[in-house]
């Protein structure tokens, strides 16, 4: 098998994690490199096992996520949209898998770490009533919001052959990077035209509007449409009934993402010693000034802002 390297890619999470903290970033795509295979114990591997864990926040709308998702890819399969309930059991038991294993912290004994969460691994007191209320207003909340959606109805109404794609991870390249993406849902209308879904289980952002422009590129490469045959629609799963948000994707969106995701891959690497090998070493990429922004990091043990 060839040798593994770490190359440079770009993607949105990417790019946020750049934004947020040019340390955090720097652990997640090179302080944490290798770690797979790292020894237990070892600075990479803690990096490593640390950059998987999620917040609660993430790890309900990853829930949700998944759920679609699998919900999607059965019905593509032919075997049909599943009921509700049975959807809203499954997930509860995955969650409860996952919540447990992460209690225990199995994610460091895994050699691919299992689920974890931010909360655990710092023994944040998060009460009862908390969990309860993210299972029960975004879990299931969403879940319940997306199967009474107009936007569930359209899908049930289009055949399964104009269905493009299912949350399936791919890359394209611009202007020589490797750019990954994963488009929730997408699909051809019957007058030729392609809409492109992305499941929000948060607040409306302006960040998300990037998402959807970031989505028409890739479909450009794809699928060979241009912005005119584009509809992007932002799903808020967390508001009843779901409702769509339709987001231009013409020419000037497209520019404008464009110039993002330029001014994005530069900034990243001009704090690299070695642009053309990737290597970046971390005191090029400061903490952030204020301690008091670090607190819910997962890095905040080895960044010794505990
Ligand atoms: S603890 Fe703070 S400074 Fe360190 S990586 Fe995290 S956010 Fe950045």
């Amino acid at each position: 098998m060839a040798e593994l390297t770490n190359d440079f890619t770009w993607s949105k999470s990417r790019h946020e994690k750049f934004k947020e903290c040019r340390r955090a970033y720097w652990y997640a795509y090179y302080g944490s490199w290798g770690g797979w295979e790292a020894p237990s114990g070892s600075p990479v591997r803690e990096l490593y096992v640390l950059k998987k864990l999620s917040s609660r926040w993430q790890w309900a709308g990853s829930l949700v996520h998944e759920a679609i998702r699998q919900l999607l890819l059965r019905a593509r399969r032919g075997g049909g949209l599943r009921p509700l309930e049975e959807v809203l059991a499954r997930t509860r038991e995955r969650a409860r898998g996952q919540w447990s294993g992460s209690r225990d912290k199995s994610y460091w004994r895994e050699s691919a770490p299992a689920y974890g969460l931010v909360e655990h691994e710092y023994a944040e007191p998060v009460p009862d009533e908390e969990w309860k209320r993210i299972w029960d207003e975004v879990v299931e909340g969403s879940l319940r919001a997306f199967y009474g959606s107009e936007v569930l109805d359209r899908i049930r109404r289009v055949p399964v052959a104009r269905w493009l794609t299912v949350d399936e991870l791919d890359h394209w390249i611009f202007e020589g990077t490797k750019i990954w993406v994963a488009v929730d849902f997408a699909y051809v209308e019957s007058d030729g035209r392609v809409t492109l879904l992305d499941w929000k289980t948060g607040k409306e952002r302006g960040v998300d509007h990037t998402q959807l422009a970031i989505y028409a590129l890739y479909a450009r490469e794809k699928w060979n449409v241009g912005p005119e045959q584009v509809v992007g629609g932002l799903v808020y799963l967390g508001a009843a009934g779901a409702p769509r948000v339709d987001v231009a994707a013409g020419a000037d969106a497209l520019d404008a993402c464009r110039a993002v995701m330029r001014a994005s891959i530069g900034g990243m690497k001009e704090l690299l010693d070695d642009p053309a090998a990737n290597r970046g070493s971390i005191g090029r990429f400061p903490q952030l000034e204020d301690p008091a922004a670090c607190r819910r990091c997962p890095f905040r043990r080895p960044c010794g802002r505990l």
